[in-house]
């Protein structure tokens, strides 16, 4: 393939949408040249391949596909069947998984599925066994409010938001939070870790129906065997989120206890985040709940997006070359580069490190909310976003921490040297940036001070720094 192809099929994309409404494509034109420029340090994002994204441009979006690969309600799927079904081969090959369910739209309908699919394989109903063998129309007004009582009052025990876990592990602005009946599990307050122990002791006296293990914002690894060894002596079904985490999971990172595949009896995830595909779920599961994670559509999915399915048999097939193991050693030590360029300029950091790809900083040492210090960062052309810390003081809107990772910088090929920089940067703007004032002179947890021209000098160094790390070096628009 010549180095040429990529721009030209960008540029010629851009060429027939500029045709009928030129503001799009003048804004993907300028998403491009606002992601070059800025360092973007947001923990879930990414930069997937020119050949991901190219395979979502394309007449697989104009397919409806409800349905499994060979048992459509539609006819003419079998180019659809194709490219599902290779990137269920891929995901299955990659993660060593015997089910791969790759129709999920985003992490929350994966979590939403293996959650239906869970609730219908472990709850004891008779009125749901009628509906699950078709006869609904069976089923007597009293067998309905038996399924939704025997449904809606399910337990599930998952790691608290404030400790890093994820709002969809039944938390309140979720409907996972309506749904179950929720308690969570926190971290050590003198070191910031799960402790098992704690986690064991929740599980004995709450019996939850499934126990979560996941999260967003926890830079430690989690030993999956022995939170599979507590779902066990509890009977719980155990589910793994690594929605987060997952490109460390492909790229052989985490292994043993650490990689979930193994563990867990249903494991959710993105593929957009650090597993660099296009934004999307996907469910992997044993033969137990493959029947039902397979009725994801239309039980809790619309239609599958095939244009997105190919893309992820693309991306899938990217995460089973050898270089991408490479790529996430080379997050790791990115990560663990920054955290210890942070704590050498003595910022603290929520267990002190990362076994992982992100960094949570705790800025409350700095004077400042979480808040505070992302607006002052994003002057400074430095993106990331604010995070709650165990036990936050600041609550979840203002919060009390930044949470910072490398999935993004290190596609774009930056190193550990790259990572001492950026530390500095960061640190330069937080001791730089003053707390600021509401109009009545108490104290803002919104309102900062930063000298422009420190924000000024801090966005040319990143620039600079960027410089010799182009974005889709292979792509020009002009
Ligand atoms: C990001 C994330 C999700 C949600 O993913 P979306 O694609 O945004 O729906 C779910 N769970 C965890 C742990 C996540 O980090």
């Amino acid at each position: 393939m010549s180095r040429n192809a990529e721009s030209t099929a960008f540029r010629s994309a851009l060429e027939v949408i500029r045709a009928v409404e030129p503001r799009v494509a003048d804004a993907i034109g300028a998403e491009l040249a606002d992601q070059r420029e800025s360092l973007k340090l947001i923990a879930s994002e990414n930069y997937a391949s020119p050949a991901t994204l190219l395979t979502m441009g394309n007449w697989f979006s104009d397919k409806y596909a409800e349905g499994t690969v060979g048992r459509r309600f539609y006819a003419g799927c079998q180019n659809v069947d194709t490219v599902e079904a290779l990137a269920a081969e891929h995901a299955k090959e990659l993660f060593g998984a015997s089910h791969a369910y790759v129709q999920p739209h985003s992490g929350i309908d994966a979590n939403l599925v293996a959650f239906w699919a869970v609730l219908a394989d472990r709850v004891e109903s008779p009125a749901l066994k009628k509906a699950q063998v078709r006869q609904v129309n069976d089923l007597t007004e009293a067998d309905w409010f038996a399924l939704r009582r025997e449904l809606g009052n399910q337990r599930m025990l998952g790691m608290s938001l404030d400790a890093g876990g994820h709002l969809t592990h039944g938390f309140r602005p979720n409907i996972s939070g309506k749904m179950f009946d929720q308690r969570s599990y926190g971290t050590d307050p003198a070191t910031g870790l799960i402790d098992y122990d704690r986690v064991a002791e929740a599980a004995r006296e709450f019996k939850p129906l499934i126990l979560v293990a996941g999260y967003s914002a926890y830079p430690r690894k989690v030993n999956f065997r022995i939170m599979r060894e507590i779902a066990d002596s509890v009977g719980a079904t155990f589910m793994v989120d690594m929605a987060h985490f997952a490109g460390l999971v492909a790229g052989k990172v985490f292994t043993g206890d650490f990689d979930p595949v193994p563990h867990a009896h249903i494991v959710t995830t993105t593929t957009h985040k650090s597993l660099r595909g296009p934004r999307g779920g996907m469910v992997l599961c044993g033969p137990e709940l493959a029947d039902q994670v397979d009725r994801g559509c239309p039980m809790v999915l619309g239609g599958p997006l095939p244009h997105v399915m190919a893309a992820k048999a693309v991306a899938l097939a990217e995460a089973r070359r050898p270089d991408f193991a490479d790529y996430a050693q080379r997050i790791v030590d990115n990560a663990q580069a920054l955290a210890e360029g942070l704590l050498r300029r003595g910022t603290t950091l929520v267990t002190g490190g990362t076994d992982n790809h992100l960094v949570l900083l705790d800025v409350s040492g700095h004077g400042l909310t979480g808040r505070q210090a992302e607006q002052a960062l994003l002057d400074s052309g430095i993106v990331t976003n604010r995070n709650a810390v165990p036990q936050d003081r600041n609550g979840a809107w203002y919060t009390s921490g930044i949470r910072i990772g490398t999935p993004a910088l290190t596609t774009r090929g930056l190193g550990t040297a790259e990572m001492d920089a950026t530390a500095e940067l960061i640190h330069t703007v937080l001791s730089q940036t003053t707390p600021g004032a509401n109009a009545d002179g108490t104290p803002s947890k919104a309102k900062y001070v930063l000298d422009p021209a420190v924000a000024d000098s801090v966005a040319k160094q990143a620039t600079d720094l960027l410089a010799g790390f182009p974005l889709y070096p292979t792509v020009t628009l002009d």
